[in-house]
């Protein structure tokens, strides 16, 4: 990390740069042991290792760049907040979500010790002012998701100006239809907050842009269905991960320069695993980035991740927004029906979920599922029953996993995974 170039930027974001020096030393030790260690990347990898090296640098100059052209920046922390709404009032929507141990120290001064990491570190991130982006964001965007979340913003509140998205926990047609209020009352902040119009035609635009970016997502998702792995499931989760937080025509120019690599490298018939290397589906809680622990314990003991079921996966991109839709009552409800085609624990009956792991699980030829739940999620925990009954209903090797950001259980996780790996004969 070229760090002096930033230190007056991180100052002026009122960060604790003393703090923040810390976390610059373990995030490049961290990245080293699971990227740079793995061999025959593909070459577009490179970009994506050029903005972790730079991720408190490059992105969120670009960010300040664009406030002092009066631009605004807003933080969010779930996929189902339409970052279409944002970019069509020419603000900037940004990923908060905190996936790194350093962060829930902070977070647990304010919150209980019993929470999930996520939030915890998500709070700690804003609180410690060890996050730039934590800092740059000029509002931040909560929703009512999990109860956790949902007191959490209360705290975060305090601190930063806040909108909280209320979202339905069911799926009939009446919450579709409140979900696209919301989503109309959300633009309305949003054109406030920013002093922008939005209008069919800006929306239209923006609606565009995200999708270019979700279909460019798919084409390396898709690549990764090939039987000869073109690419590693870290590197993978890499690309999701930046996703949340780089400009998203970027994103996709960058996304789409690697599915045609990929696209080569299968027809050229590379793989970066050795023949016979069993494939594994992970399901579950979201991988914030810098969490990169379970990737990188399966592939270390031997396995290839193929596909991610969560929120850094295919949640992220699967479905598309209807574009053809020329009214802006019109282009909401089609957001709506997009966003609620996402299928998160929060909602129940969740169904739809198990259909997507099942059809997952098939199209990705997977030899088996891991199941994982980072700490104190009691959604993804309790729905984790009835995943993994499906699942072995319809015979396919299954690991329900909890785990949380600490090393602490990499001894014991090592051993749970290589004994399911191995039972996969
Ligand atoms: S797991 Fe649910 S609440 Fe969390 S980011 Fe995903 S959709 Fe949002
Ligand atoms: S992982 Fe679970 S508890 Fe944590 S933020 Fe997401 S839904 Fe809430």
């Amino acid at each position: 990390m070229i760090v002096a170039d930033y230190v007056k930027m991180w100052e002026d974001l009122g960060m604790d740069l003393e703090k923040h020096d810390a976390l610059c030393e373990v995030l490049p030790m961290a990245f080293s042991d699971v990227y740079l260690s793995q061999e025959n990347r593909p070459d577009n990898m490179a970009f994506y290792d050029f903005v972790v090296s730079e991720i408190h640098g490059v992105r969120p100059a670009e960010l300040i760049e664009h406030q002092k052209q009066d631009g605004k920046v807003f933080g969010t922390f779930c996929v189902y907040v339409p970052d279409e709404v944002v970019f069509a009032a020419g603000a900037i929507a940004t990923g908060l979500c905190g996936g790194s141990q350093f962060w829930v120290p902070g977070g647990e001064k304010v919150l209980p010790k019993g929470l999930c990491p996520l939030i915890k570190a998500s709070v700690g991130a804003r609180l410690d002012k060890t996050c730039p982006f934590f800092r740059i964001a000029d509002m931040f965007v909560g929703e009512t998701t999990c109860d956790g979340k949902k007191k959490a913003w209360e705290i975060l509140g305090e601190d930063v100006p806040m909108h909280i998205m209320d979202i339905p926990q069911m799926k009939r047609d009446k919450d579709i239809v409140a979900w696209k209020d919301e989503i109309a009352s959300f633009a309305q902040v949003v054109e406030e907050f920013t002093g922008n119009t939005i209008n069919a035609e800006s929306l239209g635009e923006a609606i565009e842009l995200i999708n270019e970016k979700r279909k460019a997502l798919a084409r390396v998702y898709e690549a990764r269905k090939a039987a000869k792995s073109p690419i590693s499931g870290r590197d993978a989760l890499l690309m999701s991960q930046i996703a949340f937080y780089d400009d998203p025509a970027r994103c996709a120019q960058m996304a789409n320069k690697l599915a045609d690599e990929l696209e080569q490298r299968i027809a050229d018939g590379v793989s970066v695993f050795p023949e016979g290397t069993k494939r594994i589906l992970l399901t579950g809680t979201p991988l914030a980035i810098p969490n990169w622990k379970l990737h990188h314990i399966i592939e270390n003991s031997g396995a290839a991740v193929v596909c991610e079921e969560m929120c850094t996966g295919t949640r992220y991109f699967e479905n598309l927004v209807d574009e053809t839709q020329t009214t802006l009552e019109d282009q909401f409800m089609a957001l709506s029906e997009r966003y609620m085609k996402t299928n998160c624990a929060c909602f129940t009956p969740n169904n739809a979920r198990i259909d997507d792991i099942l059809r997952l699980a098939k199209d990705y030829d997977v030899d088996g599922v891991i199941d994982v739940n980072l700490k104190f999620c009691s959604l993804y925990d309790v729905e984790g029953y009835t995943v993994e009954r499906a699942l072995k209903e319809a015979g396919i090797p299954v690991l329900g996993l909890e785990t949380d950001y600490t090393d602490e259980d990499a001894g014991q996780l090592k051993t749970r995974i290589g004994a399911f790996i191995e039972m996969l004969g």
